[in-house]
Order: structure tokens, then C-alpha cells, then sequence
């Protein structure tokens, strides 16, 4: 059996830096309590790592992020990678607390394209995923935000506004944005357009689309994880026989490896390299002793 990588995978610049940020904040102030309101980012291994350091994760999805900044009274809030609402940060200012904000760039560069065309006097539509903090920090801009998970929502829609502009999560399949842009340039002729699919995102997407010999792809990442799921979603639509989705690699059932000749692993951009590594590793020893 053929074991490889899929180039690229895994962790992206956005995490990274939210990681560092959320260490260091620790590092640098070690006697105070710091939370992270939400998972920093969607792994629960980092989440894990960020408990060993003393760093608290507030998550609960039975919770809005206002409920859980209800929770922390003292030390430092650090807002996660999926960015956040204005109410949220002046809420945490009023109650006295210091904040970091791991916004990903590519994150605030959508919100900010979306105020400009809001400015201009546009409704928006935002093809996201509902209950994702990156979709809720968008549509808590502005009631003039459209959230569409589908083109069934699309075609729900009834604006008047003869100024529409559409966007999307940064993290969505390219394969289903693809398809809502022809639906939404029938619905909407005069309809403005900018993909806002990050760079990490659509280079990973990309590189599952182009695979010609894959039996069986694996990615490894967390169910929570937007970006790892559509990962599984191409796989699935590009065709390849297998793809399964592994948090790490004890989830790896050795049955799914009988005939196979070709087998991928790719992850998900919050999901550590150590992970990514275990799984090969796993895949070479199981290979060797067949
Ligand atoms: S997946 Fe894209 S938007 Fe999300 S943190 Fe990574 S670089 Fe930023």
C-alpha cells in the first residue's frame, strides 16, 4: 500500500497565530486567569494543549458568546480565529476586562469588504455555515446580511433592494459557492460578487481535487471544523472511492485498508501536525506488517 501526504494540509497561517497569541498572552501573564471564549480554534487536541498551559476554553454550544462572557469576571478574554462581533468586544470593555483578538486576517478582510458594500447601501448575502462564529460575527453587523446555508435559502430570499452583493465564509466548499454564484446571477442579474475563500482553504480543496489515484482519503481534523469538513465534502464529490474523517489515528479501522493500493492523508487547517504524522505513521507500520 502506497501511503502520501496530500501538499498542502493542515495547520494555516490564521491558526498559527492565534495559537502564538493565545501562548504567549499566557506566557506574559502568568498570574492572571486567561479565557478563550470559544474554541480558539475547531480542534479539541488544541484546545487540550491550551488547557495543559493554563489556558481556559469557554465552549458551549447551548451558549451564546454573550452567555459565556457572562462567565468570566477578571484576567484577559482572548477572542478566537473565527472573529467577533463589536457588541461581544464592548461587552468585555464594559466589564472591565482586557481582550486579544485572534481574528484571522482573511476573516476581518471579509467583514470589511462586507461594511464597505453596506456602506454603499447593499443588502448582502452570505453563503456561510448558520451557528459558526465566523457567520455569526458577519450577520451581527448588519440585519442587511443575508445568511444562506444553501441554494434552497437563496431562493427563499425576497430583497428589494435593487443593490445586492454576495459573499461567503471563508472556509465553504468552492464546488458549492461555485454553484450559489450561477443560482444567485439568475435570481439577482445586477448582483455583485467577490469569493472570499481564503487562501489556505481553496489550496487545500484544490489539492484533494486534483488527485487521480487515490483509493482511500483520510482527513484528520475535528467534526466542529468547517474547513475539515469540506475537505470530506470535495473528496466525496470529486469522486474518490473512500474518504473518511478521523480525529486521530485511533479512529483508523484497519478494515477500510483491504485492497486498497493508494491511500491520502490530508487535515484540516486547525488540525496539529503531530496528528497528521501519527496517522501516516500508523498507515506505514500497518503497511509494512501486511
Ligand atoms: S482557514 Fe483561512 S480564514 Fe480560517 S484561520 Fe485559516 S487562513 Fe484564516
Amino acid at each position: 500500500m502506497e501511503i502520501k501526504k496530500v501538499v498542502p494540509s493542515g495547520y494555516c497561517k490564521g491558526v498559527v497565530n492565534a495559537i502564538k497569541l493565545a501562548k504567549d498572552t499566557k506566557a506574559n501573564n502568568p498570574e492572571e486567569n486567561v479565557y478563550v471564549l470559544g474554541m480558539l480554534v475547531h480542534n479539541s487536541f488544541v484546545s487540550e494543549e491550551l488547557s495543559s498551559l493554563g489556558i481556559i476554553t469557554l465552549d458551549d454550544s447551548k451558549k451564546s458568546k454573550s452567555e459565556l462572557l457572562d462567565e468570566i469576571n477578571d484576567g484577559i478574554v482572548i477572542f478566537t480565529a473565527h472573529g467577533i462581533s463589536e457588541s461581544i468586544k464592548q461587552k468585555a470593555i464594559d466589564k472591565g476586562l482586557r481582550y486579544v483578538d485572534a481574528s484571522c486576517v482573511d476573516v476581518l478582510k471579509t467583514q470589511n469588504v462586507i461594511k464597505e458594500y453596506l456602506n454603499d447601501g447593499y443588502d448582502v448575502i452570505y453563503f456561510g455555515k448558520k451557528n459558526h462564529p465566523e457567520a455569526e460575527a458577519v450577520i451581527s453587523i448588519s440585519d442587511k446580511i443575508h445568511l444562506v446555508t444553501n441554494e434552497d435559502d437563496l431562493r427563499k430570499l425576497d430583497i428589494t433592494n435593487h443593490k445586492v452583493f454576495l459573499t461567503n465564509q471563508t472556509t465553504m466548499s468552492y464546488l458549492e459557492l461555485k454553484d450559489l454564484i450561477e443560482l444567485s446571477k439568475k435570481l439577482y442579474p445586477d448582483i455583485i460578487i467577490e469569493k472570499e475563500i481564503c487562501n489556505a482553504t481553496s489550496s487545500r480543496q484544490e489539492a484533494i481535487a486534483n488527485l487521480t489515484d487515490c483509493d482511500l482519503l483520510y482527513v484528520v481534523g475535528d467534526i466542529k471544523s468547517n474547513n475539515t469538513n469540506k475537505l470530506v465534502d470535495i473528496g466525496i464529490k470529486k469522486g474518490i472511492k473512500k474518504v473518511l474523517l478521523i480525529q486521530n489515528f485511533k479512529d483508523i479501522n484497519t478494515d477500510d485498508l483491504k485492497d486498497v493500493h493508494k491511500v491520502y492523508v490530508t487535515a484540516g487547517a486547525s488540525t496539529p501536525p503531530k496528528l497528521i504524522d501519527e496517522v501516516i505513521s500508523f498507515l506505514k507500520e500497518h503497511s509494512s506488517t501486511d
